[in-house]
């Protein structure tokens, strides 16, 4: 079993910190290309949603928590921004409260479909913790190392 904890400032230049950050912590676990490029891209559009819809451009903190558990990586990332007053509606395909400024409302989508296990707890006005877990034993067989 390992641990880390991640604390930094909702700064776009962190949205990459952060990704390359988890992907190093999880290269002991052994992942293949493709689970840590998975790892990567859900890390980035949590902490992206943080920045753009958590604090909406204002300054605040991002807790990003990482454990191990044989082959399953656990991540934790939260705000302490504006939180989702309706979570299942922000979890639909396409939904979004930024139309017209690039976002798609794709982040959720993409984070469950790339993670072993996600899920999001917020709360209006206090902030949003989403979990998710990837299982490094779940392995393609083609897939290259
Ligand atoms: P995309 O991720 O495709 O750029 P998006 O960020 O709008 O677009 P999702 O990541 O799926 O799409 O998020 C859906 C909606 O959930 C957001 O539009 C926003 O309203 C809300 N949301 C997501 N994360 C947070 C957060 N950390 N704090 C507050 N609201 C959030
Ligand atoms: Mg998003």
């Amino acid at each position: 079993m390992n641990k880390m904890i991640l604390k930094f400032l909702s700064l776009s230049e962190n949205e990459p910190f952060a990704r390359n950050a988890v992907a190093a912590f999880a290269l002991p676990m052994n992942p293949t290309l493709s689970q840590l490029s998975d790892v990567k891209t859900a890390v980035s559009e949590a902490v992206t949603n943080c920045i753009v819809h958590g604090y909406a451009g204002a300054e605040g903190w991002i807790t990003v928590e990482c454990e191990t558990e044989g082959e399953l990586l656990h991540i934790k990332i939260s705000d302490s921004g504006k939180g989702i007053e309706d979570v299942e509606r922000a979890l639909t395909p396409f939904y979004t409260t930024l139309p017209g400024e690039e976002r798609s409302g794709m982040g959720f989508t993409i984070m469950q479909t790339f993670m072993s296990a996600f899920s999001v707890e917020s709360k209006a006005g206090v902030g949003t913790t989403v979990t998710m877990s990837k299982d490094f034993g779940a392995k393609a067989e083609a897939d290259a190392r």
